[in-house]
């Protein structure tokens, strides 16, 4: 049975590379039928809040990518951490290092100027007799000094250290905490993780938690770890590249399945295929085809995807989505059409839900604001003057839809020899309060009788 894991460190928001780390966990355990856990790395106190947390959480539920276990917190579990410490003492795979801050920077200067790569020097591993009482120490790992540890990586292929640069990791500081590379292998180990999928910011890391996992009596779990996310200009991404928060998409109107289409393809292929449901990543998903360099971050595909959805979305569902953005913008989403009707004129005209909104304003408006030379240009006497025609027109229909509502416009047209655009773009400016807006029929049509009738009468002299 697969155990995968996220295990973000509640420091700040969920960045764009975290997601993928979560979205690619999340395929991998829905497609083999295996287990997601959730682990909150919550051990640096001073930067990990629970604001972080929830916002963690929020995103995750946002891109719907759901775990199975957890959420675990690390700062919950410093007893097993304790233990396990307590063993590898026991088992002369650990010892008391006494030296000072002072001493060690001494060292790494001297190293450093005759151009050695500095290391710890193992001094405290060499110590007999008796402890120094009433020291300061940290423990250390007794790492192997000869040899090399080699791990499978299921994306980078084999990956080979030897042993001799790896120094006697720190795994408990002086004031009794444990490290990071210490209780993530614990956490692993004892939540019985058997595949870490995780950034390859962390693949220095690994031979490390190799050889703790084999000092502790654990069996080695599978690695893949997955290039960074680079801006266009190579280097790693960052603010400077735009917004690296996935809630941050989230209020500029970005849909979740555009988000998660958009992240799984930073990485990850299959064939020339861009548009993939959620269904579709389960199935077709995997590590083999991840691949080994950095993907590139790319706004403007994200901004065509999300294009996408919006146009082939379920209204109803799109509707919901857009409720927020009009209440932002001051509108009451239940005070005009229904919202699926107002979705479908606007799906091919709106690349986000922000510009939706903008585009639906009209429709809940209770004063339209007017577009001052919309309406010098359009609003003329002769065109209004056609507006009384248009008006009997409309109140006599006992239908209202596109079709009577096209005739009545056919007939005008008819009758006074114009072409469409020249009745409809008084109308436009009289039902919206300017030039831009869905097709005028669906414009009336959706508007309703009663609210189109009553613009139009609004703009009578
Ligand atoms: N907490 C680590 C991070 O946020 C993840 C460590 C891991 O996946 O092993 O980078």
């Amino acid at each position: 049975n697969l155990r995968v894991r996220f295990a973000p460190s509640p420091t700040g928001y969920l960045h764009i590379g975290g997601a993928r780390t979560a979205l690619f966990n999340f395929l991998i355990a829905r497609k083999e039928e295996g287990t997601f856990v959730l682990r909150v790395e919550d051990t640096d106190v001073a930067r990990s809040t629970q604001e972080s947390v929830d916002a963690i959480l929020q995103a995750m539920d946002w891109l719907g990518l759901s775990y199975d276990e957890g959420p675990y917190y690390q700062s919950q579990r410093t007893e097993i951490y304790r233990e396990k410490i307590d063993q590898l003492l026991a088992n002369g795979k650990a010892y008391r290092c006494y030296c000072t801050a002072e001493i060690l920077e001494e060292k790494r200067q001297r190293a450093q100027s005759e151009g050695r790569k500095p290391k710890y020097d193992g001094t405290c591993r060499r110590l007999t007799g008796e402890a120094p009482a009433d020291k300061p120490f940290v423990i250390r790992f007794q790492a192997p000094e000869a040899g090399e540890t080699t791990f499978a990586d299921r994306i980078k292929g084999t990956i080979t250290f030897r042993n001799e640069e790896l120094d006697d990791l720190i795994i408990q500081r002086s004031d009794g905490s444990p490290t990071y590379n210490f209780v993530v292998v614990v956490d692993d180990a004892t939540m019985d993780i058997n595949l870490v999928i995780r950034g390859d910011d962390h693949i220095n890391n690994t031979p490390r938690q190799s050889q703790l996992y084999q000092a502790l009596g654990y069996e080695v779990p599978q690695f893949a770890h997955v290039p960074m996310i680079l801006g266009a200009d190579k280097a790693r991404l960052s603010k400077r590249h735009g917004a690296t928060s996935v809630m941050a998409y989230k209020e500029m109107g970005y849909l979740p399945e555009a988000m998660v289409n958009y992240l799984v393809r930073l990485g990850w292929s299959h064939g020339d295929q861009e548009i993939f449901s959620m269904d579709e990543l389960i199935e077709k998903f995997s590590l083999e085809n991840v691949g080994k360099s950095a993907g590139v971050f790319n706004p403007g595909k994200l901004l065509w995807l999300n294009e996408h959805y919006i146009k082939t979305g379920d209204p109803v569902r799109l509707g919901d989505c857009l409720v927020p953005f009009l209440q932002e913008k001051g509108l009451d989403p239940s005070s005009g059409p229904a919202l699926p009707e107002v979705v479908r004129t606007l799906q091919d005209r709106a690349k986000t839900l922000v510009e939706m909104a903008e585009g639906a304003a009209f429709y809940f408006k209770k004063e339209l604001e007017f577009d001052g030379k919309a309406v010098a240009k359009f609003l003329t006497e002769d065109k209004i003057a056609l507006f009384n025609e248009l008006i009997e027109g409309l109140e006599s229909l006992e239908d209202w839809n596109e079709e009577t509502v096209g005739d009545v416009f056919k007939k005008l047209m008819d009758q006074h020899k114009l072409k469409l655009p020249a009745i409809a773009q008084p109308v436009r400016v009289a039902l919206t309060g300017g030039t831009s807006s869905p097709s005028i029929f669906d414009v009336v049509v959706v508007l309703g009788r009663e609210t189109s009738l009553r613009r139009l009468r609004n703009v009578l002299p």
